[in-house]
């Protein structure tokens, strides 16, 4: 459907100023191409001329409740008719409304969280936990794993195991440089081995892999052994994502349990990054709470994106009870001006409101459960369906040449370093031919399509994304 809006902006000149002005992100001058968008509401981005374009990304996997909610909208208006700012040192009712509906009425059921404190980002949140995390246990050292990403901050971004996605500089010519930022990733971290049961760097196949280590899983084995090698007395805390949202995979169903049983035994700290996975993405409120992974309890949490279903910057780190009860007992000589901005913060009581009145997560689960038989569809009709893997409202589909021997496409896969023709990794040419419908379907990494609706997608819109992808998939077919 194309409707012209009734909008007098000069779109021409628009799209000028951004190719002359606006410094871009994953292309050169040459390649750029801008896409102007007029209007954003619920899955859907709309173009200068009305063209609907469903957006199956989800942005960065970041607009839970979709775009333009009214309710969050209203609540924005009406924080600036009462504040200009002020800084987290004063009390508003936003800010306490907000740590209430999270520790609380969220987690509280869950028996862990004690407090909560607030950053304007994801990469912030990450930040802000690994400095809770080795102020209070007063050790250097932070474990993180293969294929991870965290975020772009210099300390975030030191957690990041994704190669191409640390800030560094591509070439887009065939053999060009590959540029990382000098001295990058950044250190104070042990690299654990990701419990990739696609692709196992340990050269095991789940689940026998458990027998030959006596029904523990060998990346948790060996994530033991490295700790314990380096000295448990020298690490502060694993930081791990309870599913890879970025590298886009699912970890067996004992990996999460196991290895935080192992951290806790040796009073090393569990940092659950749930800043894409959060937030009814997976249909549970957070992603380490689905009931395949047990009952899990992190020590520190971090949260963004779907705390405010990205309608304005908002980031979170929740603490356990035990260290919000040291943190009470000193001092925190914490400064960030922005953290628990009045208009963020009503955003995120909005945002946070609709979710539990619209039982957000329930819907996901749903939402989940009928895209579940489409993917399976998917994955017994076409021949570069390697694998399907999701739940609720975030799913990951792996692009294969050969289903048998899992030959990829892109053999660098998530340790591609982005330089030269980048036309022919197969996300992108699934991304070009959803794109022929007026659908955004793409992946993060070379191979995996990352796939997102919002918690209140309707059966009609995945239904279209479905035929999307499958018209796409098609396609890919013939070159496999
Ligand atoms: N942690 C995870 C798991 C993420 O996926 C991201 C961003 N995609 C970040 C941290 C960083 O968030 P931000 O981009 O808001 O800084």
């Amino acid at each position: 459907m194309t409707t012209r809006l009734a909008d007098k902006t000069d779109w021409n000149t628009v799209v000028e100023w951004d190719k002359k002005y606006r410094m871009h992100v994953e292309f050169t001058d040459e390649e750029y191409q801008s896409i102007p968008i007029a209007r954003a509401e619920g899955d859907y981005l709309i173009t200068p001329d009305g063209t609907r374009l469903l957006d199956c990304l989800n942005q960065l996997i970041c607009v839970n409740a979709g775009q333009a909610q009214p309710k969050i909208q209203q609540a924005i208006r009406d924080a600036t008719e009462r504040y200009g700012f002020l800084w987290e040192y004063f009390t508003t009712d936003y800010n306490a409304r907000a740590s209430k509906l999270l520790i609380e009425d969220i987690l509280g059921p869950y028996d862990w969280a004690g407090k909560v404190g607030y950053t304007n980002s994801g990469s912030e949140s990450v930040e802000m936990a690994l400095m809770l995390a080795r102020v209070i246990k007063n050790r250097p050292m932070v474990v993180t794993r293969e294929h991870a990403y965290h975020g772009w901050t210099m300390g975030a971004a030191g957690a990041n195991r994704l190669r191409g996605l640390r800030g560094g500089l591509s070439s887009s010519a065939q053999g060009g440089e590959f540029r990382p930022v000098p001295g990058s990733p950044f250190g104070g971290y042990l690299l654990a081995p990701a419990p990739d049961c696609f692709d196992c760097s340990l050269g095991y196949t789940y689940p026998d892999c458990k027998s030959a280590c006596g029904g523990k899983l060998p990346c948790v084995l060996m994530t033991e052994r490295l700790i314990e090698c380096w000295g448990v007395e020298q690490i502060a805390a694993m930081i791990t994502e309870p599913i890879f949202g970025a590298s886009s995979f699912f970890p067996p169903p004992e990996y999460l349990q196991q290895l935080v049983n192992f951290l806790h035994a040796n009073d090393i700290l569990w940092i659950c990054d749930e800043v894409l996975v959060g937030f009814g993405r997976m249909g549970t409120w957070f992603a380490h709470q689905l009931p395949e992974f047990g009952v899990l309890k992190p020590d520190l949490m971090t949260m963004a994106k779907g705390i405010v279903s990205s309608a304005l910057p908002a980031g979170a780190v929740a603490i356990s009870k035990e260290l919000a009860e040291i943190m009470g007992n000193y001092r925190w000589m914490h400064v960030a001006t922005f953290a628990a901005h009045p208009l963020a913060m009503a955003a995120v009581c909005a945002n946070l409101e609709l979710m539990i009145e619209k039982d957000g997560p329930g819907c996901a689960r749903k939402a989940g459960e009928y895209l579940a038989g489409k993917f399976k569809e998917l994955e017994a009709k076409h021949k570069t369906v390697g694998m399907v893997t999701g739940s609720g409202v975030l799913w990951t589909v792996e692009l294969v040449k050969n289903k048998k021997t899992k030959e990829r496409f892109c053999p660098q896969d998530r340790v591609l370093d982005y330089t030269g023709d980048l036309s022919k990794l197969p996300t992108r040419i699934i991304g070009a031919k959803c794109m022929e419908k007026n659908v955004i379907l793409t992946g993060f990494t070379p191979n995996a399509l990352r796939i997102g609706f919002s918690l209140f997608v309707t059966k009609e819109d995945m239904d279209k994304a479905i035929d999307a992808l499958d018209y796409a998939l098609t396609y890919l077919d013939t070159l496999a």
